[in-house]
């Protein structure tokens, strides 16, 4: 299904690109987290982890490094944050994948701390043992 992302691509419609190549595109989320928030896509299309080719993942991947690293320099960034939603109820809103990019400062306070939660005893190796049966299938 085509999205908003493909008329990035198609240049349908306008978008800040930073970066392209012949597999990946980069350009500012119109929506920043922080100013010079950017998303990294393929050019070709897949929604997600859950039916992307690995190959053109780790080109998303060195995109996203390449990106990174301009970030960081030029916006005199302490570091960045690399995102991925994969899901919808893991916060994807645009099903073309994409990685986010997005530049931090000290005490920027942008993101609400993760809750986390606790293992009772045992458990966790139970579900390392679900996890590295699934990576066996
Ligand atoms: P996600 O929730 O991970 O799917 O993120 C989708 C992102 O796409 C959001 O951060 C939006 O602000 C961003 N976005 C949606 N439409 C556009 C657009 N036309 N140009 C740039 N970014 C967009």
């Amino acid at each position: 299904m085509s999205t908003i992302f493909q008329k990035i691509i198609d240049r349908e419609i306008p978008a800040d690109i930073v970066y392209e190549d012949e597999h990946t595109l980069a350009f500012l989320d119109i929506n920043p987290t922080n100013k010079g928030h950017a998303l990294v896509i393929p050019k070709q299309a897949f929604e997600n982890v859950f039916d992307a080719d690995i190959d053109l993942f780790a080109e998303m991947a060195a995109t996203a490094v390449r990106v990174s690293r301009a970030i960081k320099s030029a916006l005199n960034a302490d570091g960045v944050n690399l995102i991925m939603n994969n899901g919808e109820h893991a916060g994807q809103e645009v099903f073309h994948a994409h990685i986010h990019v997005v530049p931090r400062f000290k005490n920027d306070d942008v993101f609400q701390p993760a809750k986390h939660t606790n293992y009772e005893d045992g458990e966790s190796a139970q579900v390392a043992t679900q996890i590295i049966a699934a990576l066996e299938e």
